[in-house]
């Protein structure tokens, strides 16, 4: 296995970062999260537009242009010949004496790896999962992609200790998103309700995919906040992210949605996912 760490590759246990970095000491820095399918990333322009905006959102300059991140990226697949599974990149403010202001003359730290999985066919992806929901404990950024991720691993772990496979996030009574993930459900009359970006939610790229995807599906749109109590009666529901694509829910908080399998427009919306994640339409 090959890691990177500021322009070199490296086999893992050679990738070393002083205890002073500040994404270790602060969680002062941001990540992305691209999958990879048949060896090619999916929608990396748009996962490298989300990184380009998250650090200029916390004042971190960009340390490698487009083109540069993508032949690196493309560079740590091939070195780890993984051809599906999940590339992880994060930028953080750099290495300096510990100090909460912003240290002058600091190269951020750049460390990327790549983690090999299934995500075309799974058995989430196949039978649907179980989610729970909690509260949305986190700060009001939570369009920035930052890797301060204390709130939801508290969140997650409580799912899993529950028997299901997600935390869905509740604010207001409303359902922000999931742990790691974009929230929809599906309306007994057959359109999609998911909400719409704003500070309280991260703009998730598989998200933005899949809209444009149900748009050009003819499928109905809603572009609104929905609560737990419309999520429980609701006639299908369905997570994205990046790494594992679009994922039925068949039960929240114990509740069966629909008939307790995956939905007919959940499955056509992965299947239209899956076919634009391999064959990526020629721009
Ligand atoms: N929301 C949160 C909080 C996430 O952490 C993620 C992905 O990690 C997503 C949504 C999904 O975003 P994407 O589709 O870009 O992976």
């Amino acid at each position: 296995r090959i890691v990177f760490l500021n322009g070199s590759f490296l086999p893992p246990e050679e990738a070393k970062v002083p205890i002073m970095d500040r994404g270790f000491l602060f969680s002062d820095g941001v990540y992305e999260g691209v999958g990879v399918i048949d060896g090619r990333l999916v929608d990396n322009e748009a996962h490298l537009e989300r990184l380009e905006r998250s650090l200029r959102e916390i004042r971190i300059d960009n340390p490698y242009s487009r083109s540069e991140w993508t032949r690196l990226e493309q560079e740590l697949v091939r070195r780890n010949g993984m051809t599906e599974g999940f590339l992880y990149l994060q930028v953080t403010r750099g290495v300096a004496e510990r100090d909460f202001f912003f240290p002058q003359g600091v190269a951020p730290t750049v460390t990327m790896f790549t983690q090999a999985k299934a995500i075309a066919d799974t058995p989430a992806a196949r039978d649907g999962i179980a989610v729970v929901t909690v509260p949305d404990r986190r700060w009001e950024r939570r369009d920035i992609k930052s890797i301060s991720l204390l709130a939801q691993v508290l969140a997650k772990q409580e799912a899993r200790e529950k028997g299901a496979q997600e935390a869905w996030m509740v604010e207001d009574g409303y359902v922000t998103e999931g742990g790691s993930s974009s929230a929809f459900i599906v309306t007994k009359a057959g359109s999609i309700v998911v909400r719409p970006l704003s500070n309280a939610i991260l703009p998730g790229i598989t998200r933005q995919s899949l809209l444009r995807l149900s748009r050009e599906d003819g499928i109905v749109l809603e572009e609104r906040r929905f609560t737990v109590e419309e999520a429980y009666d609701a006639a299908e529901a369905f997570l994205t992210s990046a790494s594992n694509f679009v994922v039925p829910i068949v039960s929240i908080d114990g509740r069966r949605i629909g008939d307790g399998k995956p939905g007919p427009i959940t499955k056509r919306l992965r299947e239209l996912y899956l076919q634009m994640a391999r064959e990526p339409a020629v721009a």
